[in-house]
């Protein structure tokens, strides 16, 4: 069985403050050398279920984060590229885990809650729905018929991930404390969790999510200019100052200023 590991940061184990996940910061450090120790216990986990190969996305930020040296060396490594959430996925993985995920844009009590830029999207629609990046990359992985069996995060995020895919295994690793603060379960119980997890999850995979289409998906940006930067792309409607919309037919467009 193969498994896609989606890494983003702001929910791994530990991580408890915005400049731990700040390539500018000192802190840096501390942040990167949690989420290497988390993917590690992962991919030891999954290779105990029933994995022959793991691949891992560094999606946090620009996808520097990680040095393959550090990790599990039975373990690749990618990062999304433009139009790509997971470039290597495809119909021959098993699942897809979402760990150090954190909840939608506007989630109170979401640690570094977010949709896919803090500094330029307010809020994001499918059919008139709040969503988040969850439902994007478990749309990602439907269209290609693989389910998500793990998502890895906060209170907040395991909550969103439980209302968007009934059934997908989730480890909490933290309880948000507002946006900017986290206070995070020790490392030992996370890491019990994580892979509880991944038995569970990959033992008994939810089905693979997909939207209904096509689907109307409305962004509304943090300021005009953001929308303004948008005007001539193909299908992309202009509904007020801050909001653009468009109808989409597959799911690897939800990313809707792709
Ligand atoms: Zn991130």
């Amino acid at each position: 069985m193969k498994y896609y590991i989606h890494a983003d940061m702001e929910g791994t184990a530990g991580i408890r403050a915005p400049s731990q996940v700040d390539h500018q910061s000192a802190d840096f450090a501390a942040g990167r050398r949690l989420l290497v120790r988390e993917l590690n216990v992962a991919v030891a986990a999954l290779f105990e279920h029933d994995a022959s190969a793991v691949m891992v996305c560094d999606a946090h930020g620009t996808g520097h984060n990680l040095d393959l040296a550090d990790l599990d060396p039975r373990a690749t490594l990618e990062r999304p590229v433009a139009g790509c959430i997971m470039p290597s996925l495809d119909a021959s993985f098993a699942g897809v885990l979402l760990l150090g995920h954190h909840a939608m844009a506007g989630t109170r009590d979401g640690f570094l809650e977010h949709t896919m830029s803090s500094r330029e999207w307010f809020d994001y629609r499918i059919d008139g729905v709040a969503a988040g990046e969850i439902a994007i990359e478990a749309a990602w992985a439907g269209h290609f018929d693989v389910p998500v069996v793990v998502v890895g995060g906060d209170e907040a995020t395991a909550a969103e991930a439980a209302a968007l895919l009934p059934g997908v295994a989730t480890a909490i690793t933290k309880r948000g404390l507002g946006r900017n603060a986290a206070c995070c379960l020790p490392l030992e119980e996370c890491d019990r969790r994580l892979r509880a997890a991944i038995a569970a999850g990959c033992a008994r995979p939810p089905a693979p999510w997909r939207p209904r289409l096509p689907a109307r998906v409305e962004l509304t940006f943090q300021r005009a200019d953001l929308a303004d930067a948008c005007l001539g792309r193909p299908g992309l409607e202009r509904i007020d100052g801050r909001t653009v919309a468009r109808t989409v037919a597959d799911a690897r467009q939800l990313m809707i200023t792709w």
